[in-house]
């Protein structure tokens, strides 16, 4: 929430004199006069200046963050912490050394991460007693629509400051820290508390710990990561809460059998050892299935890659396999984001397009949880790319390559116990969709059939909502059973993904609903009188809440039907809060806007194409002008040898124009190079790259148009076999985008088309004999070996090495990158031995 482009951020956060005044009065004695606000923002910004850099240089010290040093005064530090007091007095009780003392914040800290931008934000706050804003690039993701109000990197953000603060002694940053942290442990999904929870316990902060205790207890947080990530004394905390609550809450939870539990623990104890022949003996010992105890999640969770890719190659797991909170293995990988995994996952048949049951793909987990500065920052040549940024790339490539496979039927291995599980959340989102959001839910069930499948009957906190569901069918084989269960199941996952496809902010409120009110709207069922009272008012609320995100989508749906995904922002309060937000929605939507309409712009092919054109009938009318004017031979020439004239002038404009294009696509830019992670090199395109090829298909088209109105005379058959074919390899190339990087290098070639012309127009013009045209015929020998000898080699060994990548594409380009260049190649050779043949006697002549 504190980025530069959120006001919001002015309101919860203390940039205000106010605030300010208030941190440092407890320090002035009380008979003095208290200072005006005006003085001490004077002050403050004074003192800020020395951070800036602007007036001298005074630091007498150095702490370097993440690799960077950042020049301090240690006057200031000391006076403003007690930690900072202490460990420069010790330092200067050694001896006194040359030079500033130097220090490196990783010594500093007992505890946790504290980055360059945050250390800052905490110098900032040391100096001037203001909080400066975030900056966007650390403390906002990369996901298209996300309002960045508690994703990842908003959260990580503070706790680096909270770290900061509460280590080097900042109890004022440190309360409005927390603060800010209670507020997103309120808003952000239960997986991103768990680093606030630690974070808390070490800071020992008892309010936060407190609150995302409670948020943790209430989620759907299984025990094991919950042991993993966490300390003992609060895991145990959760679990007695947990227990409390269970009671009274949920009577149909299946009963844990211990034995059971015992043996998946075992087998999970053994994956921790990196045993896997230990585990397989675990596997033929008992019952339990690889699959029943989610070994591949858990391997993938917390096991180094070569473990996990032990587990898959046993063969015995489904890697598209739900754990009791709908992750497929993919899902669980992609938040570890550890890129060797995922691509481990994805060769074994992970299918990237698979939804959480909140409908995010693996893609749009993974950019939720990266920054854009790791997203953004350019790699050097020869340095390790960000991780991150490498898993995205991964997977929208595989999307690329295969966007359809998530549509394949759910997995039907799944474990009965799972499969009743999953049904009963879902049954029950759709239940409270249908009483929340009759029309909308009524829409999303009939484009995904839900309203066709019978009901799963398990719904036991909606008795009477519909009439039927408890009715069961003796007479059912248990396959028959499974199997209505499984369709059900289908097209109940279709439908909570289609309502957050359109309904997106009904989605979020159900969302809420689901996950902090339900739990309380349970307890309270059972309560006095006033607590009642409450919950009807609560749900007074909830109604109007829920009238407003109808209002809200219906006005989306009117402004365009763009949304693609749900946004995080709960709303929450009403107000200016929620007048931000809305702003906010406008910008998202602006973006995908420009995004999808003007970046990736549809008509570029179109409008380039019919440029060429337009541009070919320019050259050629230009060409005629030109040469009625100073070519003295032009005028003697016949009306067919001006056409040639003047269609050849075309030529020759057209491939000076698309050799300086191929020559800087191929060469200079970055958009093929090999250190660019922007996908496969076979599947980059621009809109310069699809314009130039545009450009050129509307030369090809005007040409073979030329060739075929006059016919046979500006060439035969073979040049309208040609110019077919380059036309519409190009054309195939422009449109798909694929191999364009290929067509680059073939259209380098085109740079021997305006000495063959030359060659021509000499002849033409009766100059056979001139030093001229020996002249020209040495450069044709010359860029010809350049252009249509060497540079095929090049081309062909550069196949060789991304091979992997063009088998990716389709067929059409598959032939394009091998038939194409390999016709043209021997072509090619064939000529050019005749060029020689022709210069030999040409330089035997002169003699
Ligand atoms: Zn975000």
């Amino acid at each position: 929430m504190a980025n530069s482009s959120d006001p919001s951020s002015c309101l919860s956060f203390t940039s205000s004199p106010h605030i300010s005044n208030a941190s440092i009065t407890p320090n002035s004695s009380a008979s003095d006069p208290p200072p005006t606000p005006d003085l001490l923002t004077n002050l403050s910004s004074n003192l800020g200046r020395l951070l800036a850099d602007s007036g001298g240089d005074y630091s007498d010290a150095e702490i370097t963050v993440e690799g960077v040093p950042v020049a301090v005064h240690r006057c200031i530090l000391a006076s403003r912490s007690e930690f900072f007091a202490e460990l420069f007095r010790r330092e200067n009780g050694d001896s006194e050394q040359e030079g500033k003392p130097k220090y490196c914040m990783s010594d500093l800290l007992p505890f946790g991460h504290v980055g360059y931008e945050a250390f800052l934000v905490f110098l900032s706050f040391v100096y001037t007693a203001k909080v400066r804003d975030f900056p966007v690039e650390v403390s906002s993701c990369v996901h298209n629509v996300c309002g960045h109000e508690a994703c990842r990197p908003a959260i990580e953000f503070s706790l680096e400051l909270m770290c900061a603060s509460s280590v080097f002694g900042m109890p004022d940053l440190v309360s409005i820290l927390q603060r800010q942290l209670i507020d997103f442990v309120l808003k952000a999904l239960a997986d991103d508390v768990i680093p606030i929870l630690v974070v808390a316990f070490h800071c020992q902060l008892s309010q936060l710990i407190d609150q995302c205790i409670e948020r943790v207890a209430h989620s759907d947080l299984d025990s094991i990561s919950l042991e993993k990530a966490l300390p003992d004394e609060v895991v145990e905390k959760i679990k007695i809460l947990r227990r409390n609550s269970q009671h009274c809450c949920d009577p149909n939870m299946p009963a844990v059998d211990p034995l059971r539990e015992k043996r998946i623990r075992r087998i999970h104890k053994a994956l921790d050892s990196d045993d896997v022949e230990l585990m397989k003996l675990l596997l033929t010992e008992s019952d339990v299935t690889l699959d029943e105890a989610n070994a591949l999640h858990y391997a993938a969770a917390y096991c180094d890659p070569k473990v996990v890719a032990e587990v898959l190659g046993l063969g015995l797991a489904d890697v598209n396999l739900r754990d009791s909170r709908g992750y497929t293995v993919l899902h669980i990988a992609v938040m570890r984001k550890e890129p060797s995994i995922i691509i481990l996952l994805l060769s074994n048949g992970a299918r990237a397009s698979e939804p959480t049951l909140e409908g995010e793909s693996a893609v749009s987990i993974c950019r939720r949880l990266t920054r854009q500065k790791d997203y953004h920052t350019k790699t050097e040549r020869g340095q390790e790319a960000n991780k991150d940024r490498i898993c995205i790339d991964v997977l929208e490539r595989e999307m690329q390559r295969n966007p359809m496979a998530g549509e394949a039927s759910i997995s039907s291995q799944i474990t009965p116990n799972d499969l009743h599980m999953r049904l009963l959340k879902l049954e029950n989102r759709v239940a409270f969709a249908r009483l929340l959001f009759p029309a909308e839910a009524k829409l999303a069930m009939a484009i995904s059939q839900a309203d066709t499948t019978p009901e799963f009957a398990g719904i036991s906190s909606l008795k009477g909502s519909s009439g039927n569901l408890m009715e069961v069918d003796l007479n059912e084989t248990p396959t028959v059973q499974n199997k209505r269960l499984l369709s059900r199941l289908e097209s109940l996952v279709k439908t909570v993904s289609m309502g957050r496809h359109y309904f997106p902010h009904c989605s979020e409120v159900l969302d809420k609903f689901l996950q902090v009110d339900l739990p309380d709207l349970c307890v309270l069922e059972t309560g006095t009188t006033d607590e009642q009272k409450i919950k009807r008012q609560r749900f007074l609320e909830l109604k109007e809440e829920v009238q407003k995100a109808f209002d809200k989508d219906k006005a989306d749906k009117n402004l365009s039907g763009l949304s693609s995904s749900s946004s995080s922002l709960p709303p929450k309060k009403v107000g200016r809060k929620s007048k931000v937000m809305t702003i906010k929605s406008y910008q998202n939507q602006a973006g995908v806007l420009v995004k999808n309409y003007l970046l990736a712009d549809p008509f570029i092919p179109y409008t380039s194409v019919i440029g060429g054109i337009i541009l070919c009938k320019m050259v050629y009318d230009l060409t005629h002008l030109i040469s009625t004017f100073y070519i003295k031979a032009y005028g003697s020439l016949t009306k067919i040898q001006r056409i040639e004239w003047n269609s050849r002038g075309i030529s020759s404009i057209h491939a000076i124009f698309i050799t300086a294009l191929s020559l800087y696509f191929v060469f200079w830019s970055d958009l093929f190079s090999d250190q660019q992670h922007l996908g496969l090199i076979t599947f980059r395109s621009s809109p310069l790259s699809v314009f130039g090829l545009g450009v050129s298909v509307g030369y090809f088209c005007s040409d073979l148009g030329m060739l075929l109105w006059l016919y046979p005379c500006l060439g035969g058959m073979e040049y309208v076999f040609h110019h077919s074919l380059a036309g519409i390899a190009v054309a195939y190339s422009m449109f798909s985008g694929e191999g364009q990087l290929y067509t680059y290098m073939i259209l380098i070639s085109e740079i021997t088309t305006p000495e063959i012309n030359m060659r021509w127009y000499l002849d033409t013009a009766g100059l056979k004999r001139s030093s001229a045209y020996l002249l020209n015929g040495i450069v044709i020998f010359l860029s010809w070996l350049a252009a249509r000898i060497l540079l095929f080699g090049y081309m062909f060994y550069h196949v060789y090495l991304h091979y992997d990548m063009i088998i990716q594409m389709h067929t059409y380009g598959y032939l394009l990158v091998f038939v194409v260049p390999s016709v043209l190649a021997v072509m090619n050779l064939m000529w050019f031995g005749k060029i020689i043949k022709g210069l030999m006697k040409q330089l035997a002549k002169m003699q």
